[in-house]
């Protein structure tokens, strides 16, 4: 189980964009692929993964560093590495068969090859009888079948996979897996070793041999862990959920130090860091429940995610609000509430909304600079424009967006400033105060 398939060394990919700092989206990666091994690759969305995965597929050059397949440099036509992606990328004008074909047509293959071993893949993966179906036709677990399929009829030696459950339903997304796996334990495909790009914990505990935990800003390898189960493996059972708590404490300890959420516990945060977008509504609300019994303001982590049913990602994203407005800490996979934020929690909306906004101001710079601009100009207003070109020339644009977008919704809330979506203009709540 030695055998080396793909090696990454020091990957480093730097976006360049026309207006603007350029963007560092990958920082010194190194990784590799044995024989015999699904390794999952674990991060946040943005942290630079569907990146990654294209650059080992050569669909683009890394800036710097190197990706070698069978010891030799992978180009763009790379032979013997597919890819499964998040949304399907099927063609609705062809049918299940046309689409699998599809994969070998740039292999030039012959034509009766071509459909024997599409029709082998399409029995393999469980689509038997819908080889004359279109896209449309089917529903998205199907739809992901014929991603597999395609990926798989060129009997690639390792597979890639962005994400390729995260657009399905939970129940869809349970089978597929537990049928991916069972066709791997068997052995019944060519494949030889899988990369799993996902942002969910379980699902990397479910299905990989290790773990690649994939921080951002930029994006960095910063830790990795051997996952020692056997398949079929038991989500209840203790060394599982000893898993999933042991990730979950690294991921929001701080040990991601070029991270947002690190920053905000050094009080470096600067205008140009990415916010999680979350309403003030549901911070409040997972506040309250935190103070309640049975946490009385201290919960453990995996076991709120659990008890809330809001998926792994929304309550990072909550969590990483609440750390950075100071409302409550993160420590050893216990989220706790601050002095403040237990005082929130228990106060009337008008207490709450005033400490809110002086959270705002104190800790989250961006919310500062708004209230700051309104304040000094004549009339109190600004176009959103103005701030959006600002964000937009110092981090990427979705990054930016998605700041501003937060921080106008908190401020709502607070009553800080106020924002009118039809002439997208910000005014101040209250000038004379
Ligand atoms: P993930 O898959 O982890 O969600 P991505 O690799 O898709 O992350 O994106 C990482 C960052 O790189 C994002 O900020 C994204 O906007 C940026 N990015 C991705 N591709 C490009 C590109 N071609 N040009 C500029 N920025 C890009
Ligand atoms: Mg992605």
């Amino acid at each position: 189980m030695d055998t080396t398939l793909l090696d990454l060394q020091h990957i480093t990919q730097t976006f360049h964009r026309p207006e603007g700092r350029d963007l560092k989206v990958l920082d010194d990666v190194s990784l590799s692929l044995k024989e015999g091994e699904i390794v999952g690759l674990l991060g946040k969305s943005g942290s630079g993964k569907s990146t990654l995965l294209r650059i080992i597929a050569g669909l683009i050059s890394p800036s710097t560093g190197t990706v070698t397949f069978n010891g030799m440099p992978v180009s763009q036509d790379a032979l013997g590495i597919a890819m499964v992606f998040q949304t399907f990328a099927l063609f609705p004008w062809l049918t299940v068969l046309e689409n699998v074909e599809l994969g070998l047509e740039a292999l030039g293959v012959a034509e009766k090859e071509m459909r024997g071993r599409a029709l082998e893949a399409i029995d393999l993966i469980g689509l038997d009888g819908y080889e004359s179906a279109y896209p449309r036709e089917l529903s998205g677990g199907m739809k992901q079948r014929v991603g597999f399929a395609r990926a798989l009829v060129v009997n690639p030696a390792i597979l890639l996979m962005d994400e390729p459950f995260s657009a399905l339903d939970v129940l869809t997304a349970e089978t597929l897996k537990t049928d991916f796996l069972d066709l791997w334990v068997e052995k019944k495909m060519p494949l030889k070793s899988v990369l799993l790009v996902t942002h969910n914990i379980e699902e990397a505990v479910l299905m990989s041999d290790r773990i690649l935990i994939f921080a951002a800003n930029p994006g960095h390898i910063a830790a990795e862990i051997k996952v020692d189960l056997r398949y079929p493996r038991d989500r209840q059972s203790a060394a599982f959920t000893a898993m999933v708590e042991q990730i979950y404490t690294l991921m929001t300890s701080g040990m991601q130090k070029r991270d947002v959420t690190a920053a905000a516990q050094r009080a470096e945060v600067t205008m140009y860091d990415k916010l999680p977008r979350v309403s003030p509504n549901q911070l409040a609300g997972l506040m309250e429940e935190l103070a309640a019994p049975p946490y009385n303001g201290r919960a453990d982590l995996p076991a709120l995610d659990q008890a809330l049913g809001l998926g792994t990602e929304e309550i990072l994203h909550l969590i990483e609000a609440l750390r950075l407005l100071k409302l409550a800490e993160v420590a050893e996979g216990d989220i706790q509430l601050t002095p403040l934020g237990k005082m929130f929690a228990d106060a009337g909306t008008q207490k709450r909304k005033m400490i809110f906004a002086e959270h705002l101001i104190q800790n989250i710079p961006l919310a500062a600079f708004i209230y700051r601009v309104l304040q000094s100009r004549p009339g109190h207003q600004a176009p959103r424009i103005r701030f959006l070109t600002q964000l937009e020339d110092n981090m990427a644009e979705e990054d930016a967006e998605e700041a501003l977008s937060a921080v106008t919704s908190w401020a709502r809330y607070a009553e800080l400033f106020a924002y009118d979506d039809n002439a997208e203009m910000y005014s101040l709540e209250n000038p004379s105060a």
